[in-house]
């Protein structure tokens, strides 16, 4: 039997259609795993019914965070934002959590990880760190390594990725800020920003702020091939 992997949607503001990228699909079908797209359900007994069936959660990327999740009001360079959809990762996150079941946080699911366990972010990088940023809004094709993330040598990720310097694509104006204290740094931008969180409690939990979905490289396999992994473990 394969791993049943829950795919966090997307939804449009005012709009009525869940939605994922299809190479969101894809990376989890190529690694193995059965992927079962998760509407925004919010009752807590079908959280934890939807936590019990699902055997590891890819939180894929999409718009902003609400900032009153972590107390503050928005700054005016806050894109759109989706509050039920922030509300049902988190709340099912948190399951997941507690059951040690493997996720799996792209772009803004790595920000929901830190949000879920205590931690914040910078609504706007560019507006918000004082350090020179590089471009993190790529205006290259979304398979192109944009910029470069050191990986930390004690990580899951370089557990995964065997390399302690790789090249990944950068989609995002947000970014984590201050990281849970169950949470680890497991990569970092030139500039300072965090690329990569990841649990030091729990066996799987990795977030990371560029999209190996879009990405052809081996570095990208190599991470969903380990997620698959962790979840057959329970299967
Ligand atoms: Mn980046």
């Amino acid at each position: 039997m394969k791993p049943i992997i829950g795919i966090t949607t997307s939804m449009e503001i005012d709009q009525t259609q869940y939605t994922t990228n299809q190479r969101n699909v894809r990376a989890i079908i190529r690694a193995g795993g059965l992927p079962m797209m998760l509407p925004y359900v919010l009752d807590d007994m079908d959280l934890a019914q939807i936590a019990q069936q699902i055997d590891g959660l890819y939180a894929t990327g999409g718009d902003d965070i609400d900032p009153t999740l972590f107390g503050e009001e928005p700054h005016p360079k806050l894109g759109p934002i989706i509050p039920k959809r922030d509300q049902f990762e988190i709340e099912l996150m948190k399951k997941m959590l507690d059951m040690d079941k493997p996720i799996l946080g792209v772009c803004r699911g790595s920000q929901t990880l830190n949000i879920a366990a205590g931690g914040d972010m910078y609504q706007d990088i560019y507006a918000q760190m004082e350090s020179e940023l590089l471009q993190h809004s790529q205006r290259a094709p979304r398979e192109h390594g944009s910029h470069y993330v050191d990986i930390l040598g004690n990580s899951l990720l370089y557990q995964l990725v065997g390399q302690k310097k790789i090249r990944v694509n950068s989609y995002h104006h947000q970014a984590n800020r201050d990281v849970s204290e169950n949470y680890q740094i497991s990569a970092l931008a030139s500039d300072g920003v965090v690329e990569a969180i990841e649990s030091k409690e729990n066996t799987f939990v990795l977030g990371v702020q560029w999209h190996p979905e879009a990405m052809n490289d081996e570095a990208s396999d190599k991470i969903y091939l380990g997620f698959i992994e962790a979840c057959k473990q329970d299967v």
